[in-house]
């Protein structure tokens, strides 16, 4: 029951910049740099919409218990 970590994170040769994880993620964890989702991990709040959300299956999600 202690803090949980979640990291998001992006396979950059996967990602097409297509810009939904941006405009989706409610804790605005992406943002794109150049053509390339970038995940500001510190942010995540571990609500799983990102992962089957990104038409590229780059986006992965690991949760540190
Ligand atoms: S939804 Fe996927 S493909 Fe689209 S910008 Fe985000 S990580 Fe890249
Ligand atoms: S798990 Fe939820 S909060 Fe975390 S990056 Fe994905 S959409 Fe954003």
């Amino acid at each position: 029951m202690g803090n949980v970590e979640y990291t998001p994170m992006v396979n950059a040769s996967l990602c097409d910049g297509c810009s939904l994880c941006v405009e989706l993620c409610p804790a605005m964890v992406f943002r794109l740099e150049g053509r390339v989702a970038v995940a500001d991990a510190g942010k995540c709040i571990g609500c799983g919409l990102c992962v089957p959300l990104c038409p590229r299956e780059a986006i992965s999600l690991v949760i540190d218990p």
